[in-house]
């Protein structure tokens, strides 16, 4: 998203950029998203959420992202709602396919399966797919995100943020096909007893749920749900379609009493029956990248900027470290900003 939002900008400031994409269609990992472009509520929200991010970009972001909405809408894109379901955060949901369309017609000259060789703005959506590959974890996300900006920018002398090892992660039933990302994803833990293999508690999740996938061990775990927790809504859905639609992607969704292990007490277990889903770790796109400044510039190891190199999107690390964000707001905001820098 980030690069096409860089060159849509720098299109409307009168530059000719060209957007190099290694893909075989634009869009990344965005238009395989939900589509939530959103942001805490507050700079303290964000503070308290990703203690381990940079506060000068999680501000960017605060202050901005209400204004590149509607510049996404002066592009020609309505929402499909303008809000996001959660009282946490604030923001605008899009239909992905209608999202990238617009970029790709503002952006203008989109080349596809064409990796860069050399670049102004990085935009390569971080190094999810090697993160994945590397710690033997399923992939959530376009399979194209390699590191190739992360190395560029490291062999021009780039510094490295915190948090290089963390992920947005979510649970999957197992490998699924992309256009199964969004809808099998077995976002319950909250209300579900989460076992290891050896049916040891793993403990609480987060909100968002992307910190207890981080540390499931092996990648794996059980989610176990009673009748009760079956019946409450995740979004739109209840966790009892959540738990349908992990079997019908193939998923080992078994009675609880055929696990490998005596199910412990827990107060998450009252109503039978209770059933188990097996659900394994997925990677979506990694946390830590090059550092940046609020002007989207890639620092260096000393701290100044790298002349001449820019980065948005998850190539830019340091915005999320600790927890979790909206990757959208991340690449509209610093996309953006990082066109009006290279043409400042
Ligand atoms: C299933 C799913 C649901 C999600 N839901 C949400 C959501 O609702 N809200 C939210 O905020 N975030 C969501 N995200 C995360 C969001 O999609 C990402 O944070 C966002 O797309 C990151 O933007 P980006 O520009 O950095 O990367 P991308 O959008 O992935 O774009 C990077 C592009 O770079 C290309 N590329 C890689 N290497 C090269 C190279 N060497 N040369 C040229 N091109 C290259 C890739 O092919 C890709 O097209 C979701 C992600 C997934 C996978």
């Amino acid at each position: 998203m980030a690069g096409l939002v860089a060159a849509a900008r720098a299109r409307e400031l009168g530059a000719e950029p060209v957007v190099l994409e290694k893909g075989n269609r634009p869009g990344g990992s965005m238009l395989l998203s939900s589509g939530v472009v959103w942001r805490h509520r507050s700079l303290e929200d964000f503070r308290a959420e990703c203690p381990g991010g940079e506060p000068s970009l999680q501000r960017l972001i605060v202050e901005e992202l209400d204004d590149a909405l509607d510049w996404l809408e002066s592009l020609g894109v309505e929402p499909v709602t303008r809000e996001t379901g959660n009282p946490l955060t604030v923001g605008r949901r899009y239909d992905t396919r209608a999202l990238t369309g617009a970029l790709v017609r503002a952006a203008g000259d989109v080349r596809v399966q064409e990796p860069f060789q050399d670049a102004q703005v990085l935009a390569t959506g971080g190094f999810g797919a090697r993160l994945a590959r590397e710690r033997g974890l399923l992939l959530r996300a376009n399979e194209w995100s390699e590191g190739d900006g992360l190395d560029y920018g490291l062999a021009r002398g780039a510094g490295l943020t915190d948090g290089m090892d963390e992920f947005y992660g979510r649970a999957l039933p197992g490998a699924v096909d992309e256009s199964e990302y969004v809808s099998a994803a077995q976002l319950y833990a909250r209300h579900a007893l989460v076992l290891d293999d050896e049916g040891r508690d793993l403990g609480e999740a987060a909100w968002h749920e992307s910190d207890l996938v981080q540390r499931l061990p092996g990648g794996r775990a059980w989610y176990v749900v009673d009748a009760r927790a079956r019946r409450r809504r995740v979004r739109e859905r209840t966790v009892s379609a959540l738990v349908d639609a992990a079997r019908a992607a193939g998923g080992d969704v078994r009675a609880a009493d055929r696990l490998p292990f005596a199910l412990p007490a827990s107060p998450k277990l009252v109503e039978p029956p209770f059933v188990a889903v097996r659900v394994h770790a997925a990677v979506s796109h990694t946390i830590g990248g090059l550092r940046i400044d609020e002007r989207a510039r890639v620092l260096g190891r000393d701290g100044r900027p790298v002349p001449g190199l820019l980065a948005a999107g998850a190539d830019a690390g340091g915005i999320f470290t600790g927890g979790y964000g909206s990757g959208l707001a991340a690449a509209l905001v610093f996309g953006r900003t990082a066109a009006e820098t290279a043409l400042s």
